[in-house]
């Protein structure tokens, strides 16, 4: 029969990381950690593109400078790690129309203003009228966008983040500042850091048999006495709980099969949850066409199309010399390219160059187009929660289902959506095992003192 361990931890990113930790430095040390791909670090990934180290999932530290200080912050700093400052503010100023012409700075960024003004205006509307239905109250209806640069502005202020329009709390908290990581050893090197204060490392690598990679988890069966888990290769593993840290796109998609089912409010949960798709496209070129220096790290492409290729980026600030663009997309545009041959993508965004710097500039010489929504381990990019939605819906998905626990970026409260979500879920999710682990063990002690 298979052995059994006290806890086992389902995926290795971040917030399944952070939670092993710290179960293993409270005393629980016979954890069993099952990770679907052959690495780990989830979504938060580098890979080598164009001679650099490009991060296909988390790239920014968010949420800097603030009255409390980041953890992620925190640990980026303890362990070195190369960052630049990012400022986006300037992207609404470097907005180019079809034709190559930038739009005037007044313009913009009165157009900017108002866009900000009817965001906030919808969500009032919709706090007030939750259902929709007439808005009769005496609001007004915002006004939709409708041109190339207002669409464009829409796409960076909704696709994006909505700081200006709701407050967000990393920002209130942490501060308002953003760093890129810039580092040949990827934003994973904090995960390994991490890994290796409880894990057995030699020379960088993980060797700890209590890491176990390509374990693909397809069946929970769970009932008062334990958790039976069955992996994609037929191995059986068994312990007294689990905490799943698969993300919410992965529960939505039922690649693991719950046995008994999870329990309506919690499947009820989990589709409320929105999945948010968000694709970074990296180009390499022979020499840069693009302007550089202060205030130029950003630009924006007006099209009719809402998010056809509008937000761009140039790596020389975290690259100098690389030649490397990134361009954005998310959510159908995202799907709709991870559906096409990549040459096809690059043609795209080709004209898209094209159209803002002129005929002249050379082709890219390479591509790399990441595909979260199609990676059955993944399925999206981010947890997003309706905006007018309360705090039971990340209750429910965080709250435990008998012996089975949940974590991730999707059960933060406060951060979902981000690194530190993922870390800080981690180990709320951890202390709350803990604690729940104590009371058995004080309850196994009581009855036998009872008898
Ligand atoms: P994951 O990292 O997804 O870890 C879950 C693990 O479970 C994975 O390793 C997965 O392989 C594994 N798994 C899945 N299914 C199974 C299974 N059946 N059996 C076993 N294992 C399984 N955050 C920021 O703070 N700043 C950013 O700039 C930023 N940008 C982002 C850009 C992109 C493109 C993406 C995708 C994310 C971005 N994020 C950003 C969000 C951040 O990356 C995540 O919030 C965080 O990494 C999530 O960590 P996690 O541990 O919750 O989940």
């Amino acid at each position: 029969s298979p052995s059994r361990c006290s806890v086992i931890i389902i995926g290795a990113g971040v917030s399944g990381i952070s939670t092993a930790k710290v179960l293993a430095e409270n005393g629980v040390e016979d954890i069993t950690i099952l990770e679907a791909s052959d690495r780990i670090g989830g979504r938060i990934r580098k890979e080598g593109f164009g001679g650099f180290s490009v991060e296909l999932g988390a790239g920014w530290i968010a949420g800097v400078g603030g009255k409390e200080s980041n953890p992620v912050w925190e640990l980026a700093d303890k362990s070195g790690l190369r960052t630049c400052f990012s400022d986006y503010s300037n992207a609404r100023y470097n907005i180019y129309d079809k034709s190559g012409k930038i739009f005037p700075s007044g313009i913009a960024a009165d157009s900017y203003k108002k866009a900000v003004e009817s965001a906030i205006q919808k969500l009032r509307n919709d706090e007030a009228n939750p259902c929709g239905g007439d808005l009769s109250k005496g609001t007004e209806p915002p006004s939709m966008p409708k041109t190339p640069m207002e669409l464009a502005i829409d796409f960076v202020l909704h696709d994006f983040e909505m700081a200006e329009v709701e407050p967000i709390s990393t920002y209130l908290d942490f501060g308002e500042r953003e760093f890129l990581v810039a580092d040949e050893r990827g934003y994973e090197f904090l995960l390994y850091k991490m890994a290796a204060d409880f894990l057995f490392t030699s020379e960088g690598k993980i060797l700890d048999s209590r890491l176990k990679l390509n374990k693909v988890v397809r069946e929970l069966q769970h009932s008062r006495n334990g958790v039976t888990v069955k992996t994609e290769d037929g191995s059986v593993y068994e312990a007294s709980y689990v905490i799943s840290s698969v993300s919410i796109g992965v529960l939505k998609s039922q690649l693991i099969s719950f046995n008994p089912p999870l329990p309506k409010w919690k499947t009820d949960a989990i589709e409320k949850c929105d999945v948010m798709v968000y694709t970074k496209i990296f180009l390499k070129f022979p020499y840069k066409f693009w302007p550089c220096g202060p205030g130029k790290e950003f630009f924006l492409y007006a099209h009719e199309r809402r998010g056809y290729y509008t937000f761009w980026q140039h790596m020389e600030n975290a690259y100098p010399g690389s030649n490397i663009l990134v361009v954005t997309l998310t959510n159908g545009e995202s799907k709709r390219v991870e559906g096409q041959p990549d040459g096809d993508t690059l043609k795209e965004a080709m004209g898209v160059l094209r159209d803002m710097f002129g005929p002249n500039i050379p082709d890219a010489t390479d591509i790399l187009v990441p595909r979260w929504w199609n990676n059955r381990f993944q399925c999206g990019s981010y947890s997003n929660y309706p905006i007018i939605s309360n705090d039971d819906v990340v209750q429910n998905i965080k709250a435990p289902v008998g012996r089975i626990f949940f974590t991730g970026e999707h059960t933060s409260v406060r951060f979902n959506g981000y690194v530190h979500g993922g870390y800080l879920a981690g180990i709320d999710t951890g202390k709350a095992l803990l604690e729940e682990m104590e009371k058995e063990k004080k309850e196994m002690e009581r009855k036998s003192d009872n008898q």
